[in-house]
């Protein structure tokens, strides 16, 4: 396994004194610089003082609602905040996202997925540091690639037809490939605040992308839905 170049500064708001214990042993022997709090006010005191890299948050802790510490560090910060919860309702998981935290892993889970997460929050996070990328790195995976720049995307070498909507909607996806977009957030950019919320046309128009870039799009290679969430699409090389 990859060890991080820079030793990213986690803080982990838990109060599940196992979990605690799990997260710390893998992180640092990733050596990743750890923190911990219990509860959501010393989280929010802490990640005040340190400013860490990443949070890692915990939905229900014992002061207070996990949605109103995303809320309230979403106030003066863009802190990456990664979801850990127990909890399986994806509305709620939805509302976390949409509130501002920037993806989720739920309970239980292992050392692989949740090294995973961490290292995609961490390279969105610098990626929206130089958000000056006028030259955006292509998206590449299998035998898909996508070139901003250009706006071409081929399969195979081979150039695929998208309408305009289809190819904002692949792009938005590929530009936060490896992170789940919620139906709401993605709504949103594509087609404006003000556009209900039926998410039919996001839909019809992913089922017209799967056909044109999956081999099958009944099991996806490159965007997989999130039931009740969103879509994720796999991260580039
Ligand atoms: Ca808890």
């Amino acid at each position: 396994m990859n060890k991080p170049v820079t030793k990213a500064n986690i803080l982990l708001i838990e109060d599940e004194e196992n979990i605690r214990t799990f997260i710390a042993t893998t992180l640092k022997n990733q050596e990743y610089k750890f923190t911990a709090a219990s509860t959501g006010r010393e989280g929010m005191h802490l990640a005040a003082s340190i400013c860490p890299d990443i949070i890692l948050l915990d939905l229900g802790l014992p002061d207070m609602d996990g949605m109103e510490v995303i809320k309230k560090l979403r106030e003066w910060t863009a802190i990456p905040i990664l979801v850990i919860s127990a909890r399986t309702n994806e509305h709620e998981k939805a509302h976390a996202l949409d509130l501002g935290a920037d993806d989720y892993i739920t309970k239980p889970f292992g050392t692989v997925e949740l090294l995973a997460r961490i290292r995609t929050s961490l390279r969105h996070s610098s990626q929206m540091q130089d958000m000056s990328s006028i030259h955006p790195k292509p998206y590449h995976h299998n035998n898909l690639t996508i070139n901003f720049e250009d706006h071409v995307v081929t399969l195979k070498g081979n150039i695929i037809h998208l309408t305009q909507i289809e190819y904002k909607l692949l792009t938005l996806l590929a530009r936060n490939s490896g992170k789940v977009l919620t139906y709401t957030s993605i709504m949103e950019k594509i087609w404006g605040p003000y556009t209900d919320n039926n998410n039919q046309i996001l839909r019809v128009n992913m089922a017209n992308i799967r056909r044109k870039i999956e081999n099958n799009p009944a099991a996806p290679e490159y965007v997989f839905t999130e039931i009740g969430i969103g879509y994720r699409m796999v991260e580039g090389d």
